[in-house]
């Protein structure tokens, strides 16, 4: 521990920016984050679509991800509350499977 004290004591003195280091790369680690966002594949879920069992996505927008999730397949389109509703059905009929086995 004492490399690590004396090497963080010299960096606060003789490093300008040491001040401000952990904040930049929090703020570069935001930036970042948007950038990669903004590239993005489509959020994937694990909960199949009630009509075709279709993997659900949810679509980056640059204002961030979109409300909606689509199905892949058949492309409907599932709101927070159905999709939650998805996710629990699919959370109990894995439950079920459990036990049988
Ligand atoms: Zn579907």
């Amino acid at each position: 521990m004492r490399f690590l004290d004396t090497n963080t004591g010299w960096a606060a003195q003789h490093h300008p920016g040491f001040p401000d280091y952990a904040e930049t790369l929090g703020k570069l680690r935001a930036r970042l984050e948007n950038q990669l966002r903004a590239d993005s594949q489509p959020e994937r879920s694990g909960v199949g679509c009630f009509d075709c069992g279709g993997q659900l996505v949810r679509h980056w927008t640059p204002l961030g991800r979109e409300d909606l999730r689509e199905c892949r397949h058949c492309k409907r389109t599932y709101s927070d509350p159905e999709y939650w509703l998805a996710l629990r059905a699919q959370l109990q009929e894995a439950s079920h499977h459990d036990r049988r086995e």
